[in-house]
């Protein structure tokens, strides 16, 4: 096994399987869960602006429908396959039970290089893999929804090639479109807005004053300047931040938006007035009440988890903590509120998208908000008490409360024909 997809997927199961036997659930059933339900693969062919036709290979993998239509991103990178894929459907399978969606778990992928494609050949790209996958996606079937380098206008055109084909239009067949075409208001920070629910519900759960707490956030991008806005509208300080470039630190706070403003000029944190320069290193090594992880995956290893001060990690990313730092954290008494719960926002919202776009009407980003923040809480809730019951930390808790969900819906319908 060398492929860093291989070794995804061999965690993802290990980690099933260490739940599954904490359930007690029956060989017939694990064998079950851990298979996807279907696998399609395509070829995609595309007429590049040259004048010749590359082929590439997408992926759609639907792994679990008991709780309702299949759901999950799209993403577009060169190192997407079928064993990553796969894994990640299994994952949003997690994630739609932990937070209580009426929804599965799917995932696809294209391996391609949008970076050194032209915006017409990511176009002709996206409506061929979705011509190629439109027999097994739907609204009542499967929804897709952007993910690592695709964004809203990929959505758009996903559910233009869809509606075309089906001869009506079908907003209800993405989530995370432009707003203007049936996209719900609160999209763009929802993500990050669960992630502060998060850190809001830790501070109260684990007696943190919330008023002034010290916050560290790795990534700068979507997910982390939001969260960072969102905390500092609440009264958290936000004391350093980071992005691809390195980070920044004033222990007397920053201001956000002020701190976005210089990015967007100089196309980093670093070297912001007031605030001394940092690496990502000593970021995630500060002594604060939160670190926020919010930019890529494996960022606390065995390699720095037994340096780490903060009180509580949330991860905003998918997968910052690998499994050995997790032992070591947990062993130092540092909570981690994982990501299927922590970064579940994003799904919530889209799923309150589908549901505009089927019922025909829109909620204000104020009720949008509001509901997502319940469902959060009570996620947040529910994942405290699995882990206390079974007395394990938050992102076993997750796993298990989730696994059961699933496994009690499986069980319900049973198998047929
Ligand atoms: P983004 O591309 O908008 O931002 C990523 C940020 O991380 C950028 O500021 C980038 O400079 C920074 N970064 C990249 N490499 C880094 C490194 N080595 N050290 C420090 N910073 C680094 O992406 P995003 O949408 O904000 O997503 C961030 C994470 O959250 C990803 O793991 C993603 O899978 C996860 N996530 C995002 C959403 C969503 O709705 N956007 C939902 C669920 C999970």
């Amino acid at each position: 096994m060398n492929g860093k997809g291989e070794r995804f997927l061999k965690d993802v199961l290990d980690r099933f399987d260490e739940a599954a036997e904490t359930l007690n659930l029956d060989e017939g059933l694990r064998e079950f869960l851990k298979t996807p339900k279907r696998v399609v693969t395509v070829s995609v062919p595309v007429k590049m602006d040259s004048g010749c036709v590359k082929v590439f290979i997408g992926y759609r993998v639907q792994h679990n429908n008991a709780r309702g239509p299949y759901k999950g991103g799209i993403r577009y990178h060169p190192d997407v396959t079928l064993e990553e894929v796969t894994a990640l459907a299994m994952l949003m399978t997690w994630k739609t039970a932990v937070v209580d969606l009426p929804f599965g778990g799917a995932k696809g992928g294209v391996k391609c290089n949008p970076k050194e494609m032209s915006r017409s050949e990511i176009e002709r790209l996206t409506r061929r893999y979705t011509a190629a996958i439109a027999d097994v996606i739907g609204p009542h079937i499967d929804i897709p929804a952007p993910d690592v380098y695709t964004d809203p206008q990929t959505m758009a055109w996903i559910m233009d090639t869809y509606s075309q084909l089906k001869g009506a239009p079908t907003p209800e067949i993405v989530t995370g479109k432009p707003v203007h075409v049936g996209g719900s208001e609160g999209r763009e920070e929802a993500t990050s807005y669960g992630v502060a629910v998060c850190v809001r519900e830790a501070a109260k759960k684990f007696k943190i004053p919330f008023k002034n707490a010290s916050i560290a956030i790795q990534g700068y991008g979507n997910v982390g300047y939001n969260a960072a806005r969102i905390l500092h509208d609440w009264g958290a300080k936000i004391v350093a931040v980071s992005d691809s470039k390195g980070g920044i630190l004033c222990r007397d706070g920053l201001i956000p938006e002020k701190v976005m403003e210089h990015k967007k000029k100089t196309r980093s944190v670093v070297n912001f007035q007031g605030a001394e320069n940092i690496s990502n290193e000593e970021l995630l090594e500060l002594d604060v009440d939160f670190l926020i992880p919010a930019a890529i995956e494996e960022q606390i290893t065995i390699k720095n988890a037994d340096r780490i001060r903060a009180k509580v990690i949330v991860e905003g990313a998918n997968g910052p903590t690998t499994s050995e730092a997790d032992k070591i954290l947990a062993e130092r008494g540092i909570k981690v509120v994982p990501d299927i719960l922590a970064n579940a926002g994003g799904v919530t919202v889209s799923y309150l998208e589908w549901v505009q776009n089927l019922q025909r009407f829109r909620l204000s980003r104020e009720e949008v908000l509001k509901r997502l923040d319940d469902k959060m809480v009570k996620a947040f809730d529910e994942v405290l008490e699995y882990s206390s019951r079974y007395e394990v930390d938050m992102r076993k808790g997750a796993l298990l409360l989730a696994v059961h969900r699933v496994a009690e819906a499986v069980n319900s319908l049973g198998i047929w024909p």
